[in-house]
């Protein structure tokens, strides 16, 4: 059966891309040793990328064996890309190439939790960091966002956020209409995931498991490269299964969700006792690293609780590696030995190991790699572009 032929270009590119993403510069002849493509095919496909800028050709080594073939890479540096995180109170931006190298950040302050104030603060960040990094809005290939909830990618619609109150915001179409660039959505642990299967941790692997303990917990997985969405872009809210039923509320509004007893400020909550308003995480890391006994036995708990949930995940996903992110991997081991330790006890086939991500900005780069993703995923849903 003959194909499509603007699906087989999509893919004989994304095949090129994805081939010098994972293993650097190679020659013509060594990419069509490696992709099975045909020499015209690899002429032609490479031709189009070094005209779009997203591929360039490298320097010529002359050797004693005379002179070897010319490499072709991907140009990182010669496209940018926008992430954004959506947190409570605040918009976190960064400017990126197509390598997620971070090349301007900034964060700008949110008044309400009105989507049209998202949007306006996210069109502010966008104009700052392309005038901080002296470049034109011409090299923007899009913007990715990142916000926590039930996100339907290929509508851009946020279908349900707990944290902001938000049903069925259009958000991808409000904000692309104002920045008049193609925006990408998805929920901030996926995109967290994704930077890590591009270019972090999750890098060499092929399934590759997400964890967040932020404000609240979620995870998220990569399979064969593909971030899991799930029926209606519900995969993942590990933090919302049931711990004991008869705990506190969450901001989901049921009652015991594990992340309503261990999200990080749960976590220093139940630390903080007769302790300051003000104290915070890393008070609490001082005082663990100092044998606080209550510290320490508060993270032991939170990750054996945490720990025991995951291993459920481990159980059906069987991921290669999970990596962790979100404000309570500052606690380093306290909290990650006993999640180890709890792995170790709940799954069936030997744990993978766990890893903290220590990159501050992995969540902002997460979201700046949905737009990335585009380039290196042609299958993945299109952006909404309003110019
Ligand atoms: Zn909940």
């Amino acid at each position: 059966m003959k194909g499509d032929q603007s699906t087989s270009r999509a893919m004989n590119r994304r095949l090129v891309l994805n081939l010098l993403r994972r293993n650097g510069p190679r020659s013509r002849a060594e990419i069509v040793v490696a992709t099975g493509l045909s020499p015209a095919t690899v002429t032609f496909v490479v031709g189009d990328l070094i005209e779009e800028t997203v591929l360039l050709e490298g320097l010529a080594s002359t050797g004693s064996t005379g002179r070897r073939p010319i490499p072709v890479e991907i140009n990182y540096a010669g496209r940018l890309v926008v992430g954004l995180q959506y947190r409570v109170g605040e918009v976190r931006a960064v400017l990126t190439d197509l390598s997620t190298k971070a090349l301007a950040t900034l964060s700008v302050p949110v008044g309400d939790v009105s989507p049209e104030a998202y949007v306006e603060a996210s069109a502010l960040a966008a104009e700052d960091l392309l005038r901080h990094a002296k470049r034109e809005r011409r090299s923007i290939i899009g913007i990715g966002v990142a916000t926590p909830g039930t996100i339907d990618i290929a509508g851009g619609i946020c279908r349900v956020s707990h944290r902001f109150g938000w049903r069925d915001v259009a958000l991808a179409a409000m904000l692309a209409e104002r920045v008049h660039a193609p925006v990408w959505i998805d929920d901030d642990t996926n995109a967290f995931a994704l930077a890590q299967q591009l270019f972090g941790l999750g890098r060499q692997h092929r399934t590759v498991g997400a964890l967040a303990v932020g404000v609240g917990i979620s995870c998220a997985v990569v399979v064969d490269g593909v971030v899991h969405h799930g029926a209606i872009g519900g995969a993942g809210k590990l933090g919302h299964c049931t711990h004991d039923p008869n705990g506190p509320k969450c901001e989901c509004g049921r009652r015991g969700c594990l992340q309503a007893f261990y999200s990080e400020p749960a976590i220093v909550d139940r630390w903080r006792g007769r302790r300051p308003r003000t104290v915070t995480r890393f008070d609490m890391l001082q005082a663990a690293d100092a044998g606080d006994e209550h510290a320490v036995s508060v993270l032991r708990e939170a990750g054996e609780n945490i720990g025991r949930h995951l291993a459920v995940f481990c159980n059906i996903v069987d991921p290669e590696i999970v990596v962790v992110g979100g404000e309570a991997v500052t606690f380093g081991d306290h909290f990650l030995d006993p999640m180890r330790a709890a792995l170790a006890q709940h799954t069936l086939s030997p744990p993978p190991p766990v890893m903290p991500d220590w990159q501050g900005d992995s969540w902002e780069r997460g979201a700046a790699a949905l737009a990335t993703q585009k380039l290196f995923d042609f299958e993945a849903a299109s952006g909404h572009i309003r110019a």
